[in-house]
């Protein structure tokens, strides 16, 4: 599912890059993260519209119903393990729907901005 490398993801990185943010591409974390801040814990997922499920934009293909279903069913299993996983290790879990990404670019990097400069808590 993530194999490859898609346009909203390509432009969420290069527009943090531009605002003087780093991060990590791709980091050796449950899930493979689409980008990671490591000092800060934040883990980025950005979230195909269809693989992922979304419920405003995720319509169910007529042909091979039954095998689609279980399909994003799993997809959408298999997102919320990760995110248990990264919570348990102390990281900040993102999603963004690259429905957002393609509308508002813009609100998309805000959301990952300010889970990046949220202060961390004294626990
Ligand atoms: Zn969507």
């Amino acid at each position: 599912v993530r194999s490859a490398e898609t346009g909203p993801e390509i432009a969420v990185r290069r527009q943090l890059w531009s605002e003087g943010l780093r991060y990590r591409v791709r980091p050796k974390l449950p899930g493979t993260p689409d980008l990671a801040f490591p000092r800060q814990r934040v883990a980025v997922f950005v979230d195909g519209c269809f693989w992922h499920g979304c419920p405003e934009h995720y319509r169910a293909p007529k042909k091979n119903a039954d095998f689609w279903r279980a399909k994003i069913e799993r997809n959408r299993a298999r997102d919320l393990q990760v995110d248990a996983d990264l919570l348990a290790m102390g990281w900040t879990v993102l999603h963004v729907w690259d429905h957002l990404v393609r509308i508002d670019l813009q609100a998309a990097t805000s959301l990952v901005k300010r889970a990046v400069n949220r202060e961390p808590s004294n626990e």
